[in-house]
C-alpha cells in the first residue's frame, strides 16, 4: 500500500530492514545512549543556526511533541497566545484549556492565513503574554503559514514562539537563526520517513538549562511531557522513561538517508515534484485545489471535492489500486481531499496515482 495521508508514510527498504533487523536494546545500556546521541546530534544538524538549540526525542506520535512542547514551556501564571487556522492551531488551545494554563485565542477562519491584526491587537491588548503558539503547516488546509512577521513581532516583544512543525520539520525551511523560536516540536513519521512512535522538540538550550536549574520554575502540568527532564537525562544518552527502542532504530536509519539524501532541501524538492505532477493533472481533470500553489506545502495539497463526486467512492478507487489519500477533517469533511507527497514513492508508483485518478474523474464525469 503506498500512503499518501499526512503520515505516517510508506517507508524505504532500509528503514524496513531497520526495524526488523536490527539488535534488541535495552533503554538503560550504553547501546542505546549511544543511538540517542547520535540520533538527537542528526536532528540538531537538520537546519542551519541550531548552535543555540537541543533536541529532546520522547515516545509518543507527533501530538506528544507538541503537548510536551505546550507543557513545558507554555506559562502557569502568564497567558499563551495560540494563533490558529486550522484543527492543529484550535488542538493546541484545546491542549492548554487541559492543562489549566490561561490561553488567548487569535482564530482565523481554516481557508484563510493566519491573522496578523488580531494577533497585533491582543499582544497590545494583554502586554502580559509569555508565549504565541502557532502551526507552521498547518495540515488541515495545506498551508504552510508564513511565519516571518508573526517571529519578528514575538522577537520584538520578548515573547518565546512555540511551533507545531509537526508536518513541516525535515521537509520544508525552518530558519532557526532568523524566527528564533523558543521552541519547534516535530515527529519522526512524516518528512523523516521513519516509524510512528518518536516525537522531537529542538528547544532553546538556555532556557531548558534555567529551568532544570529551578524545579519550582517547572511550568510543566505533566510529569511524562516535562521536556526538561529529558533534556537533563539525554546529555548522557538516557531517557526517564522506557522508550520506543525500535522506532528509534529505524529513525536513525531514516536520519541516515535523509542526510545522503541532501536533507530539507532536496526532500523539499521531491516533494513538490509530486505534488506539481498531482495537482497538474487534477487541473486538467477539472479538479481545483483548495490554495493556490505558492501558498501549499511541498508535501501536501487540499483539493476541493468537485460536486458530483463523492469522497468515499474516491478513497475506495484509489485503496483498491493500492493507494491511501486522506478525507477533509471538521467542517472540511466531505469537501475537500488530500493528497500527500511523502515517503518512498516510485515513478511506477506515481504513474498508476495518475492513471488511477484519471479512470475516477473521466469514467464518472462521462
Ligand atoms: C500530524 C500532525 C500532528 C500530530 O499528529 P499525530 O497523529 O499525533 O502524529 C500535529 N500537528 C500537525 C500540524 C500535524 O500535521
Amino acid at each position: 500500500m503506498i500512503l499518501l495521508n499526512p503520515g505516517p508514510v510508506s517507508l524505504s527498504p532500509r528503514v524496513r530492514r531497520a526495524l526488523s533487523e536490527s539488535e534488541d536494546l535495552c533503554h538503560r545500556e550504553v547501546e542505546f545512549a549511544d543511538l540517542t546521541r547520535d540520533i538527537l546530534q542528526r536532528l540538531e544538524g537538520i537546519y542551519a543556526g541550531a548552535d543555540d538549540y537541543a533536541a529532546v526525542m520522547l515516545s509518543g506520535s507527533g501530538t506528544c511533541g507538541v503537548e510536551a512542547m505546550l507543557s513545558t514551556f507554555a506559562q502557569k501564571e502568564r497567558p499563551t497566545l495560540v494563533v490558529a487556522n486550522g484543527v492543529y492551531g484550535e488542538r493546541m488551545a484545546e491542549m492548554l484549556r487541559r492543562q489549566a494554563k490561561p490561553l488567548l485565542l487569535a482564530r482565523a477562519e481554516w481557508i484563510e492565513p493566519i491573522d496578523l491584526a488580531q494577533t497585533r491587537r491582543l499582544l497590545d491588548a494583554h502586554p502580559d503574554i509569555a508565549r504565541v503558539a502557532v502551526v507552521h503547516h498547518e495540515t488541515t488546509s495545506g498551508r504552510l503559514n508564513s511565519l516571518a512577521e508573526l517571529a519578528a513581532l514575538c522577537r520584538e516583544r520578548g515573547i518565546g514562539l512555540l511551533i507545531d512543525a509537526v508536518s513541516s520539520f525535515a521537509g520544508e525551511d525552518i530558519p532557526l537563526a532568523d524566527w528564533q523560536p523558543l521552541a519547534v516540536a516535530g515527529t519522526a513519521n512524516k518528512c523523516l520517513h521513519g516509524v510512528p512512535g518518536i516525537a522531537c522538540v529542538l528547544a532553546r538550550q538556555e532556557v531548558l538549562e534555567t529551568q532544570a536549574l529551578e524545579t519550582q520554575a517547572s511550568q510543566s502540568t505533566s510529569l511524562y511531557l516535562d521536556l526538561v527532564g529529558y533534556y537533563q537525562e539525554q546529555r548522557a544518552g538516557f531517557s526517564p522513561f522506557t522508550q520506543a527502542v525500535q522506532a528509534a532504530q529505524a529513525l536513525r536509519a531514516a536520519l541516515v538517508e535523509f542526510a545522503e539524501q541532501g536533507g530539507w532541501r532536496a526532500r523539499r524538492q521531491t516533494f513538490q515534484t509530486r505534488t506539481d505532477r498531482i495537482r497538474a493533472l487534477l487541473a486538467e481533470l477539472g479538479v481545483a485545489s483548495l490554495l493556490p500553489a505558492r501558498e501549499s506545502s511541498s508535501m501536501l495539497t487540499a483539493y476541493r471535492m468537485p460536486e458530483a463526486f463523492d469522497y468515499p467512492a474516491l478513497h475506495d478507487h484509489l485503496k483498491a489500486r493500492g493507494f491511501i489519500i486522506y478525507a477533509g477533517q471538521g467542517q472540511f469533511n466531505g469537501r475537500i481531499f488530500r493528497i500527500a507527497s511523502m515517503g518512498e514513492i516510485g515513478e511506477a508508483d506515481m504513474a498508476r496515482l495518475e492513471q488511477g485518478l484519471r479512470e475516477f474523474f473521466q469514467k464518472q464525469a462521462a
